[in-house]
């Protein structure tokens, strides 16, 4: 009469440790990823998602306004749409990460479509821009089986976030409570300048906090700047 309990509570550990594997941020199980950074120093990376878009110049503005930099993990499509935006955000001085070519979610999806999505976007960013990207981020920090080889294949490094802005459904004044209650050396904070595949999107509630967000930080002694500079990776 055990074993059938005894088999669900199995599957339904397996099924748990299956979603920690897929979307635990410090998950090193289907494709090893980054969280935060050394804590020795008053420094954050700012991260933002999904663009290029048109609102992108307006946080590079905000960003050069406050002497921050940020690194920003693009969607080949967007790339494509807009590589000019993508040169942009080298001009100023910051980082293009890769997030995939149609941000899909990867869970169940095969190798060589986690290849496909992977490659193409380090192809769209090298056209648009010059620079091979070196961070990756999963959609949804979703990963897979096949995603860490594909990672390494495209001689990426995996990164997710110590905090999500939550900043698609968030209004101003939440995203800024939310952010400023979890600063702390060596944070990975992850915002977005775009929404998916989407044309011209409303980010408008993440400019606004961001021009709360960016000073407060600056007054509290924080040094702002990309992935590569805090963990000391892949200098130029
Ligand atoms: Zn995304």
């Amino acid at each position: 009469m055990n074993v059938p309990v005894f088999a669900g509570v199995g599957l339904a550990a397996g099924a748990g440790l299956l979603a920690w594997a897929v979307r635990g941020r410090s998950s090193q199980l289907l494709a090893p990823s980054i969280w935060k950074g050394p804590t020795d120093r008053k420094v954050i990376a700012l991260t933002f998602d999904d663009g290029p878009s048109e609102s992108t110049p307006r946080i590079l503005e905000l960003l050069a306004q406050y002497e921050a930099k940020a690194t920003f993990f693009q969607v080949g499509k967007n790339v494509e749409r807009l590589p000019g935006i993508c040169r942009q955000v080298i001009a100023a001085g910051c980082e293009v990460g890769n997030h995939s070519f149609t941000h899909p979610r990867f869970d169940f999806t095969s190798s060589q479509f986690q290849m496909d999505e992977l490659s193409q976007t380090q192809a769209a960013i090298e056209k648009a821009c010059g620079v091979t990207p070196r961070w990756f981020r999963a959609p949804y920090g979703v990963r897979w089986f096949g995603l860490g080889e594909a990672q390494r294949a495209c001689g990426l490094e995996g990164v997710l976030w110590t905090v999500i802005a939550l900043d698609w459904k968030l209004g101003a004044t939440a995203i800024q409570d939310r952010m400023l209650q979890r600063v702390e050396n060596g944070a990975i904070f992850c915002f977005h300048d775009g929404r998916r595949t989407n044309a011209a999107p409303d980010i408008r509630a993440t400019i606004a906090a961001m021009a709360v967000i960016l000073p407060e930080l600056r007054s509290r002694g924080y040094e702002l700047v990309t992935l590569s500079r805090m963990m000391n990776r892949f200098p130029s």
